[in-house]
């Protein structure tokens, strides 16, 4: 009688359950466990500022799937408020505590996966860090005590620490909300890692115009409370905002202390190591999603992009080769596309910056077109950023904001950059054409062709 194989999964959020489904559709006898600190599995958290701005009514819309659901239709077991605090890899056994009693066992694996995501940052240095109304946005536990505390307080006046995604998404929410919204931000612009200064101008456009204050170039020194321990106030190096409730979104710190505390490889950026098949230094051990460190795959760099649609596609690679697949994961081009106000953000491949950094000689144009026919009703501007490269023509990457469109184009130039498409490739690409959704000539049509001519003028190298 063939043994039954033992996966167990540690997170159980986005890459672990993918990991699971696809584990168990490739091998339907393995004993398969997931083992999750918190209550709920699979939460959608992506959607969690549209929760908190209110479009999405209920948390329960945010719960893809339940513990019973893995159960009944896959005979998958989630172990939850269960977490795991050690890997004995000698003995292949994962040590856990449950957590309302404290009580410790171990489980056995023949393969183990590491999905323990990231955190957010809350520096604990931070002064002021554990007033109460201070809040990071994670998880739906985290979404449901920032509405507690908006109407509790009554709440007038939200300031957001960071203008990444989450403090872009996080500004809208509250103003959803009624709120009035102040951002603040190191770096002198918004969205930072997203997009150079350049296109970050109407971003602060669309922000301002729509009621935030903007702080920017000014780090936070420390937070103020009342007499109760409710914040009341955010001290910058310019300024005091009065605030009834704060956001920190200072980005994400991968968990990947249990591969560390197993002396499993962790790479210089802090998220586990992995190779082409998401396996750890451990042969019987794989990792996904926001706790590893990914391969650009145009510069080879070791980065790390915690984003759910690369935990997802983890997941399913990891699945795969848990169950004798051979599946590999190329790596990531840190596709992003974000939605602030009105106004879409698209972002892919290399900024002119990065490709001069990685060895390219880069060459960049900016070309502002249209998202449909310009005689078509309701047409809007839409700005591409596009960055070549001058000696092999290759599209590098891109920066984009429109009022419509941005997601095509951002992934018709993901595609291209995939497929190691030249601008050649770009400008005669067959894309689709109608008066609602683009010009005839598509402005990455146009982009191609103004880089394009930019090449033929470059000037000869000689030897
Ligand atoms: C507000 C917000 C908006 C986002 N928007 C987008 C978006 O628009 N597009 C996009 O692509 N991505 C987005 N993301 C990112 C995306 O949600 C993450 O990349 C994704 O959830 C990562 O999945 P994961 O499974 O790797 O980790 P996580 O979702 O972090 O899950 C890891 C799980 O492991 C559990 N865990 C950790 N350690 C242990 C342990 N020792 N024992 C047991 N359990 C443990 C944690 O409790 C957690 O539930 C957003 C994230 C947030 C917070």
């Amino acid at each position: 009688l063939e043994t039954q194989k033992s996966i167990v999964i540690v997170g159980g959020m986005a890459c672990g359950p993918k990991t699971a489904a696809r584990a168990r559709r490739r091998d339907p006898n393995a004993r398969i466990t997931i083992v999750e600190q918190g209550e709920t599995v699979s939460e959608g958290s992506c959607g969690l500022p549209y929760y908190v701005g209110g479009q999405i009514e209920s948390e329960n819309a945010l719960l893809i799937r339940t513990p019973k659901f893995f159960k009944e239709s896959s005979n998958i077991d989630v172990m939850g408020g269960t977490r795991a605090v050690s890997i004995h890899r000698d003995a292949h056994e994962v040590e856990v505590v449950t957590l309302a009693t404290g009580a410790t066992s171990t489980i056995p694996y023949d393969k183990l996966v590491i999905a323990t995501g990231a955190t957010a940052v809350a520096p604990a240095s931070l002064q002021g860090r554990g007033l109460s109304g201070v809040f990071t946005l994670t998880k739906i536990a985290d979404a449901n005590l920032i509405l507690s505390a908006m109407s509790a307080r009554d709440a007038r006046k939200a300031v957001i620490v960071g203008a990444g995604l989450i403090g872009m998404e996080g500004a809208e929410a509250f103003r959803s909300r009624g709120l009035d919204v102040s951002v603040v931000e190191a770096l002198e612009h918004v969205l930072p890692s997203l997009l150079d200064a350049d296109m970050s101008v109407q971003v602060q456009k669309e922000l301002t115009d729509k009621g935030v204050h903007l702080f920017l170039g000014q780090r936070v020194l420390r937070l103020e409370g009342d007499e109760k321990g409710q914040v009341a106030r955010v001290v910058t190096e310019k300024e005091t905002l009065e605030a009834d409730l704060v956001l920190l979104a200072l980005g994400f710190r991968p968990n990947a202390e249990l591969a560390r505390d197993a002396g499993l490889a962790i790479g210089a950026s802090g998220g586990i190591a992995v190779d082409g098949s998401l396996r750890t230094s451990d042969p019987d051990i794989y990792a996904g999603g926001d706790c590893v460190e990914n391969t650009h795959r145009v510069t080879g760099a070791k980065i790390l992009t915690p984003m759910g649609s690369t935990a997802n596609k983890h997941g399913r690679v990891i699945g795969s080769n848990i169950t004798g697949g051979r599946d590999t994961f190329p790596g990531v081009l840190g596709t992003t596309v974000v939605k602030v106000f009105d106004l879409g953000v698209g972002r892919v491949g290399l900024s002119a910056d990065e490709a001069r950094e990685a060895g390219f000689e880069p060459l960049v144009a900016t070309v502002d077109g249209l998202d449909r026919a310009g005689y078509y009703p309701g047409a809007r501007k839409l700005t591409v950023k596009m960055v070549a490269d001058r000696t092999s023509g290759k599209v590098l990457g891109g920066q984009i904001l429109g009022w419509g469109g941005v997601d095509k184009r951002t992934d018709v130039l993901a595609t291209v950059i995939t497929l190691d498409g030249t601008l050649d490739d770009l400008a005669d690409l067959d894309l689709a054409y109608s008066p609602p959704f683009s010009g005839a000539m598509d402005v990455l049509h146009d982009a191609a062709n103004v880089l394009r001519g930019k090449r033929e003028r470059a000037p000869e190298k000689r030897s």
